[in-house]
């Protein structure tokens, strides 16, 4: 066999990120050996599911196990597992680089934040697994052979920008990862990770519920004792070696509540979700009846980077069918709007051998996702009602994509409008309830008034709310894309409608005030309508109508929709999700109080065909367009237009 040896350069991130680690401010140590009992685990429980379709993979029966080795003269420590192991590919792909999106801002965030408590705490949210040796290490050695094949890989790295790969051997699949460890973490002797009790401590704490045994081999001295139990005269002092398990491995969820520790609780969720921070809540649920099942879920407590990337999000939910373990980041248990959500789900009657690709036509599986759904929602109304800060919290990390349950859940569409909060006109600073904005609403109003848009600024800003601000109601501020997608579904609340100030006709106030608004209006179009006819002549390309407007007292023109038709917004998205949609021609509504519509008809009253009519037209609209943050069909001859309109009157 070849020993040639091969250096190869960290991916950037991935060095930065060990840069980090190697100088770390991570308080912390111990974790370490948590990450790498976690990455072992989580190769056993992959050899373990590769083997349902491919048998070969666990030829002999081999007993799964982790098995940790400490040498105090070589100042050494490993980690083995007899798990799927890696390719020689894999680990260039795994090991050497980082493919967590957002590595980049992340990293960025840390070499900011000058507080070292406040590095920390990002460190943690990100988590860093395997490279959490180096804060230990100067030196980490990995051998690997992926079950299947037969060759072996090993891999070396002193942290200092670059590894080596070579060729090896290794009896069985599996990966052992051995640290040397730095010498000044054992000066204390409170670091030093070769002593017996240091790593029976750590696993006991953080690794107890580990399903496979993590095992040691542990040295006693003994004597030859007689049948009473004391020692023989005069019998010398043996060595012996015996192989303990340092494990529980109790399934946690199945524990009786009162037994298990906070402590205990939490270590679980960081062990499943790779995650270093503490959860935010947690689910815990044994559903009894035709179907049975034990739900043990957790809500994180800070959105992760990759929540809105495709492909992102991996440690989701673990389904387990009657205490065996059958897959990670199983999908079909939550709906995506719920993909945050981490935890285990343990089912009585699903069968043992189910796959991913029975999981989506699978009856049962639908039926506990509506249960689990449901249980989640029940434990959020609770949380609301029970803790007002921490409901606001998980809204702020996790609002936007539970929004998006608005559109893909009809069955919880009440619950989610319920628990759902939003930006308003009427607090700059606090979110509202759908609830509370109706306990506000003036007893002549009827609808329930929102704005979507590209920013709460923007919004505030457009002339659409002009007449609402007048009128003193209250609007609701949607600045999130997610926004546009759900809101123009057309939604009711306590038989409410919510209704886009942007769209439709605008009718506001009493029965009175609006039938005299409508005559108004009325009357002024008619003044205006020869008018009004040749603007819209003028604009053709852009609009499909110009009428005269009920919602604005001090701009001059505004665009808006029709009721059923999609936001501008809304169609730019789904052009740049590549989908193929006609571009909406809006209406233009003009304001009749303003003073340029009374100089307008003086112009057109004067000549029909006045050249200038047609600059104007395309003034009002191009403003129009710009006072809702959006972008003008020909910028440049707008702005041709302004600086000629200038010159006249200077
Ligand atoms: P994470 O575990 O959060 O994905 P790590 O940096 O700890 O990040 O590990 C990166 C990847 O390397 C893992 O996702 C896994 O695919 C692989 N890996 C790490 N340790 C092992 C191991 N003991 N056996 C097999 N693969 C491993």
């Amino acid at each position: 066999m070849s020993t040639k040896v091969e250096t190869f350069a960290f991916q950037t991130e991935a060095r930065q990120l060990l840069d980090l680690m190697i100088h770390s401010v991570y308080s912390n140590k111990d974790i370490f050996l948590r990450e790498l009992i976690s990455n072992s685990s989580d190769a056993l429980d992959k050899r373990r599911f590769e083997a349902v379709k491919n048998p070969e993979l666990l030829a002999g029966d081999p007993e799964l196990r982790i098995f940790i080795e400490a040498d105090r003269e070589k100042r050494t420590l490993s980690v083995a597992d007899n798990g799927i192991g890696m390719s020689r590919q894999e680990v260039i792909d795994l090991i050497g680089t980082i493919a967590k999106s957002g590595t980049q801002e992340f990293i960025k965030k840390v070499k900011e934040s000058k507080e070292q408590e406040l590095s920390a705490e990002l460190i943690g949210q990100f988590g860093v697994g395997f490279y959490a040796s180096f804060m230990v290490a100067d030196e980490v050695t990995l051998v690997t052979r992926r079950a299947g094949e037969d060759g072996a890989t090993r891999w070396h790295s002193t942290g200092d920008g670059t590894y080596t790969l070579e060729e090896t051997e290794r009896d069985e699949p599996g990966t052992t990862v051995t640290l040397h460890l730095k010498d000044h973490d054992a000066e204390d002797g409170l670091h030093d990770y070769t002593q017996e009790w240091q790593i029976r401590e750590i696993v006991k704490r953080y690794s107890d519920f580990v399903a496979y045994p993590i095992q040691m081999d542990i040295e006693r001295t003994e004597v030859e004792r007689d049948d009473e139990g004391k020692p023989v005269e005069g019998a010398e002092e043996k060595k012996v070696v015996k192989t303990e398990t340092l494990n529980s491995m109790k399934a946690i969820w199945l524990r009786d509540k009162n037994e298990v520790t906070e402590e205990e609780y939490t270590e679980f969720y960081k062990h499943i979700s790779h995650d270093w921070s503490e959860p935010l809540h947690r689910i815990q649920a044994k559903i009894e009846g035709t179907l049975e099942y034990r739900i043990l879920l957790y809500i994180p407590s800070t959105a992760p980077f990759d929540l809105f990337q495709v492909g992102g999000q991996q440690h989701g939910v673990h389904l387990y069918v009657k205490r065996v373990f059958i897959m990670d980041d199983c999908q079909e248990l939550l709906p995506d709007y719920l993909r945050f959500i981490k935890g285990v789900v343990d089912s009585e009657d699903l069968s043992l051998n189910i796959s991913r690709e029975m999981l989506q036509q699978d009856r049962q599986i639908q039926r506990m996702q509506r249960g689990i759904v449901s249980k989640v929602l029940d434990a959020l109304k609770q949380m609301r009602d029970k803790d007002e800060g921490k409901f606001a919290r998980f809204w702020k990390q996790f609002g936007r994509v539970m929004k998006e349950g608005l559109f893909q859940d009809h069955d919880n569409r009440d619950t989610l409008l319920d628990l759902a909060r939003f930006k308003s006109t009427h607090d700059p600073e606090e979110l509202t309830t759908i609830k509370a904005y109706v306990l506000r609403m003036p007893p002549e109003q009827e609808s329930i008034y929102y704005m979507t848009g590209p920013s709460r600024k923007q919004i505030e800003d457009s002339p659409h709310l002009e007449a609402f601000k007048e009128k003193g109601y209250e609007v609701l501020i949607l600045d999130e894309p997610v926004d546009e997608v759900w809101a123009q579904a057309g939604f009711t609340f306590e038989e409410k409608r919510l209704v886009s100030v942007g769209k439709g006709a605008v009718e506001l106030g009493t029965e009175e005030e609006k039938k005299k608004a409508d005559e108004e209006r009325k009357e002024k179009e008619k003044n205006y309508a020869s008018l009004l006819e040749c603007l819209q002549k003028k604009l053709d390309d852009h609009v499909k109508e110009v009428r005269i407007s009920n919602r604005l007292t001090s701009s001059a023109a505004c665009l808006v929709s029709d009721a059923g038709d999609i936001s501008p917004q809304l169609e730019q998205m789904m052009r740049k999700m590549g989908q193929d949609v006609p571009t909406m021609k809006r209406i233009l509504e003009v304001n009749p109080n303003h003073p340029i519509l009374e100089k307008l008809q003086a112009i057109f009253d004067a000549n029909h065909d006045d050249p200038v009519l047609a600059d104007y037209a395309r003034l009002l609209h191009g403003q129009a367009v710009l006072a809702e943050g959006g972008e003008l069909p020909d910028a440049a001859a707008f702005s041709k237009l302004v600086s000629d309109l200038m010159v006249k009157s200077l």
